[in-house]
């Protein structure tokens, strides 16, 4: 299994400007390259390719010993080939008969990663093993920067990447044969709904997750991001708020994942079997859609969802979720089931009856046959529960 593994690290300061000055001279380089192909295809038609690009690296890295020629070779080999995917990408859609752009050059904001693609060549993971208090990663012209590794590395590490997100530079190595750790079997399977005052609500009426750092967050965001509308462009104040705006960025990404994890460990932990919606662009907006009261105000409906962006900011965590959830599921050897939700919350999980009067509030069920009632997502959960386990016997019959 291949997996990946993301680190924040400790530079020192003079460490910090060589970072920058390496993510600078890539995206230099980056541009060059393009503009380099561009010119050539625009003026003869002619394709450059990357066998080409990365032939003529040896003599701009000897021009220029104290600038390019301080980095890892096959970094920069790394930057090229990153380029030469933007063109393949950008001629597949001319191919496929669609009007692409063509491939942009990087502006500032815009190049934030670098990656040596293999270990050991121009760099190193732990290059300090014997060191008591802390890990390391050698990085060409930039030296031993320290690592605040919060978790152990499993596998073989291929390739090392340096992220810049805000102020913030992380490390993250991809791994290959990253042993599976089955977890013991318990017998027991779950349904998950996922909703927005509750990331996650289970079959048995659990919620998990509770997203509410994440809501004041994105409420901080929106607002810095109406605050940022506000200035004028080219300002001293604009780059601040833009800033600002990044920051408050990555730290919703940050807790997006943080919980994503936490809530996922859980369920992997307890169940053998989890069945979930499958996601649905359509089902995804129109779930948490805000109910105007028509006095210019909104109704409750369980929703931090008070502008478009808030919204948008926790629909995207389903997606992060499912993406964890199926990493860790498949690690510790867990089925994982994806089921239509259509019907899910209108339908009664007691007696079957489905109409969308069952739904008395966001989070209130009330079933209009029998009268059973329960929490919203719960009864939901139970039917996502209920299809995928038809769904596995139908597949195990078939
Ligand atoms: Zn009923």
């Amino acid at each position: 299994m291949r997996r990946s593994f993301k680190f924040l690290l400790r530079p020192t300061r003079k460490q910090v400007a060589a970072l920058t000055a390496c993510l600078a001279d890539h995206q230099q380089l980056y541009n060059a390259a393009l503009e380099h192909r561009r010119t050539a295809y625009r003026k003869a038609g002619v394709t450059v390719r990357y066998g080409e690009q990365s032939a003529e690296l040896k003599h701009i890295r000897a021009d220029d010993p104290g600038g390019q020629g301080r980095w890892s070779f096959s970094s920069q080999q790394a930057t090229l080939r990153r380029l030469d995917k933007a063109f393949a990408a950008f001629f597949a859609r001319v191919k496929a008969g669609r009007a692409p752009g063509f491939p942009r050059f990087k502006g500032k904001g815009w190049f934030d990663t670098v990656e040596w693609p293999k270990d050991g060549d121009g760099c190193r993971w732990d290059s300090q093993p014997g060191h008591p208090a802390a890990t390391y990663v050698r990085l060409q012209g930039i030296g031993q920067v320290r690592v605040h590794q919060h978790r152990r590395v499993l596998g073989t590490v291929k390739t090392i990447s340096v992220k810049r997100e805000g102020r913030r530079w992380y490390v993250i190595l991809s791994c290959d044969d990253v042993p599976a750790q089955p977890l013991p079997a318990t017998g027991v399977a779950v349904g998950i709904d996922m909703g927005v005052a509750w990331l996650v609500t289970t079959s048995d009426g659990e919620h998990v997750a509770n997203q509410r750092h994440l809501a004041a967050c994105a409420d901080r965001l929106a607002a810095a991001q109406r605050d940022l509308s506000r200035k004028q462009r080219g300002s001293n104040r604009r780059r601040k708020a833009v800033a600002r705006v990044a920051a408050l960025h990555a730290k919703v990404r940050r807790q997006r994942l943080d919980g994503a994890h936490k809530a996922a460990l859980a369920l992997v932990g307890v169940y053998d079997v989890i069945v979930h919606e499958a996601l649905q662009v359509a089902n995804m907006t129109s779930r948490a859609a805000p109910k105007p009261d028509g006095e210019g105000g909104w109704l409750p409906n369980g929703a931090a969802a008070k502008s478009g962006l808030n919204k948008s900011i926790l629909d995207a965590g389903w997606g992060v979720f499912l993406t964890i959830l199926s990493h860790k599921a498949g690690s510790a050897g867990r089925e994982l089931i994806a089921v239509n939700p259509a019907d899910t919350s209108r339908t009664c999980s007691r007696c079957g009856h489905c109409v969308a009067e069952n739904r008395v509030t966001q989070a209130g069920f009330r079933c209009w046959a029998c009268g059973h009632t329960a929490h919203a997502d719960a009864n939901a959960a139970v039917n996502i529960l209920r299809a995928g386990l038809a769904l596995r016997d139908a597949a195990r019959a078939a």
